[in-house]
């Protein structure tokens, strides 16, 4: 699997999963002479790999000192403004044109590589004279199922799952802002309901479309991550399951890394009616689930 760390390793060709674990790089012997005088010698591992067929393989293969792909540098940046820079190399790794690198950089500047992942190129169906899923010709969707979604190093964590069949793509931008949300927030109970299809489509939701819109759950006092019919918190019958404080910095956060709208429903304590930070106005068929639209076009940096 794709997943932390694994730019140090090169994928043997035909291959579509793998599993090595590449030595600490302070541990390479450098040749002594010749050519190479002073490089380090790259070591062959073995691998385990299963083809594209379903075939196991065996193969040697070389832990690569470097790769060049598109890389998207999320920053905290501040209180309430993320950044995220796209960082295109002049020149990418054969084997890497479609694939997308994010690294985290946290609040005292330390950096946390979250992963390289493929992406799936499709046509963009839905060109609007507003823009609003992107007027670009190509979308690039990533399968959240393939994202490593329980994450912890050093101090830093996140967990996440994916509650729905088929809508279970981003994009390759909402994928970066995604993680800007999750590594500012740290919660370990974040429950995707969807995005959209494999295609872009997000039927029976109409506005899922390119992987910029989604729904989550709302998240429970009791922290429990939650999968499956029936497992989300209603708002509307139990309001006294909502972590009221969490769930407004969630939405604070998903505001801070580029969506400007979201829907939802209201919530009632002792009597009293309130809103959730956005949400203005009960949305039929939210009250179980927040929906995150209209996302920024212009949020990510691009850096040649
Ligand atoms: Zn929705």
């Amino acid at each position: 699997m794709p997943g932390p760390e694994s730019e140090e390793k090169k994928v043997p060709d035909n291959c579509v999963k793998y599993d090595i674990c590449p030595p600490k790089k302070d541990t390479f012997q450098k040749y002594e002479d010749g050519a190479n005088k002073g490089k380090k010698i790259l070591p062959k591992l073995k691998a385990t790999a299963i083809s594209k067929s379903g075939e196991k393989i065996e193969k040697s293969i070389i832990v690569e000192d470097k790769v060049d792909c598109v890389t998207y540098h999320i920053y905290w940046n501040t209180e309430t403004e993320g950044k995220i820079e796209k960082h295109i190399p002049k020149e990418i790794t054969k084997g890497y044109e479609n694939k997308y690198q994010y690294i985290y950089h946290d609040k005292e500047n330390n950096e946390y590589k979250l992963g390289i992942y493929s992406a799936t190129k499709i046509k963009n169906n839905y060109i609007r004279a507003d823009g609003k899923y992107s007027k670009e010709p190509n979308i690039y969707l990533i399968n959240l199922n393939d994202v490593v979604q329980n994450y912890s190093k050093n101090n830093l964590k996140y967990r996440f799952n994916v509650d729905s069949k088929e809508r279970s793509f981003m994009n390759r931008d909402t994928l970066a802002s995604f993680f800007g949300a999750l590594l500012d927030a740290q919660y370990e109970d974040i429950s995707c309901n969807g995005f959209s299809k494999k295609d872009g489509s997000s039927s029976p939701s109409v506005s899922h479309l390119n992987g910029y819109h989604g729904d989550f759950k709302y998240l429970r006092k009791d922290k429990t991550l939650q999968k499956g019919d029936g497992t989300s918190l209603n708002i509307r019958y139990n309001p006294e399951l909502l972590d009221v404080d969490r769930q407004n910095k969630w939405i604070d956060l998903l505001t801070k890394y580029g969506w400007t709208s979201f829907l939802g429903w209201s919530y009632k304590l002792n009597g009293q009616t309130y809103y959730l930070h956005k949400i203005y106005k009960n949305t039929p068929n939210h009250d179980h689930h927040l929906h995150v639209q209209n996302y920024k076009m212009n949020f990510i940096k691009e850096i040649k």
